[in-house]
C-alpha cells in the first residue's frame, strides 16, 4: 500500500532521513520506532507531502506521490494525525470533526453518519460535543484529533505519538482504540516512543536511528529483541 524506497529528506544542510526505505501493507499496524531526534516525525511528514525528499521515491497504492501536494494525497486517502493533537481550540468538538471530512465533498447527511462511526470508535467524545477544543483535557483532544483523521475515511492513517503526554491507563486505552481501528479495516503507520506498547497491537515494525532504518522485522520478534536486551543488562 505504502512503499518509501531511499528516501533523503533534508533541513537545509542537516540530513534528517538517511536514504530510508520501509513498506506497510494493506490490512497491517507498522509501528515506527526510535529515540527522540531520530526522524520519526520528518518520515510522516515527508510521506504526507509536508516536506519534499531530495532523492528516493515514494508510493502510495502503487502510485508515485512524492511530487503530489498535500491536498491530493489527502484525497487519495493518506491521511496523517501530527504529533501535538492540533486540533482547532476554538472550535467544537462536533465542527473539528465536521472539518475532517471536507474534501470528501460529500453531503451533510452522510457526514452525520460517518460521524456515528466515529462516535462508535471514540463513545467518551458524545457528551463533549459542544465543548471547545481548548477546554478539553490531553486524552479528549488526542481522541478528537484522531476522530477528526477517521472522518477522512482514510485507507492509511498516519499517527504520530498518539500516547504523548497521556496518563497511562489513558494510554492502554489509545493502543487499544487504534487496535480496533484497525481491525475495523484501517491500515495504520504508528510512530511511537512507547515500543512496547505500540508492538503489542503492531505486526511489525522499523526502528529509526540518527535517520536510518537500524532494524525492521515482526512486531513479535522486536519485542523478543527489547526483553533480550532488557534481561542482558540486568
Ligand atoms: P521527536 O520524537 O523528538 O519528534 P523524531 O524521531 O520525530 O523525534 P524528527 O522530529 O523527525 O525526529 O527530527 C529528525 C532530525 O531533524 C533531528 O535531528 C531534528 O533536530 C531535525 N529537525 C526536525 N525538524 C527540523 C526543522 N524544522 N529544521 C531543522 N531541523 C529539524
Amino acid at each position: 500500500m505504502l512503499r518509501l524506497n531511499g528516501v533523503e529528506t533534508r533541513y537545509g544542510k542537516i540530513v534528517a532521513l538517511r536514504k530510508i526505505s520501509l513498506e506497510v501493507k494493506e490490512g497491517e499496524i507498522v509501528a515506527l520506532l526510535g529515540m527522540n531526534g531520530a526522524g520519526k516525525s520528518t518520515t510522516l511528514k515527508t510521506i504526507s507531502g509536508l516536506i519534499r525528499p531530495k532523492t528516493g521515491t515514494i508510493e502510495f497504492m502503487g502510485k508515485r506521490i512524492d511530487h503530489v501536494s498535500p491536498e491530493e494525497i489527502v484525497r487519495q486517502g493518506l491521511i496523517h494525525v501530527p504529533e501535538g493533537r492540533k486540533i482547532f481550540p476554538g472550535l467544537t468538538v462536533r465542527e473539528n470533526l465536521v472539518l475532517g471530512a471536507t474534501g470528501r465533498k460529500i453531503p451533510m447527511s452522510q457526514v452525520n453518519k460517518d460521524m456515528e462511526e466515529v462516535l462508535e470508535v471514540f463513545p467518551d467524545l458524545i457528551p463533549l460535543m459542544d465543548r471547545l477544543g481548548w477546554s478539553l483535557s490531553g486524552g479528549q483532544q488526542q481522541m478528537c484529533a484522531i476522530g477528526r483523521g477517521l472522518m477522512a475515511k482514510p485507507k492509511l492513517l498516519m499517527l504520530d505519538e498518539p500516547s504523548l503526554g497521556l496518563a497511562p491507563v489513558i494510554v492502554q486505552n489509545m493502543f487499544q482504540t487504534i487496535k480496533k481501528i484497525n481491525r475495523n479495516g484501517t491500515t495504520v503507520l504508528l510512530v511511537e516512543q512507547n515500543a512496547r506498547q505500540s508492538l503489542a497491537i503492531s505486526h511489525r515494525g522499523y526502528v529509526l536511528e540518527a535517520g536510518k532504518v537500524a532494524a525492521h522485522d515482526t512486531a513479535l520478534k522486536l519485542l523478543d529483541g527489547i526483553q533480550n536486551a532488557y534481561l542482558g543488562a540486568t
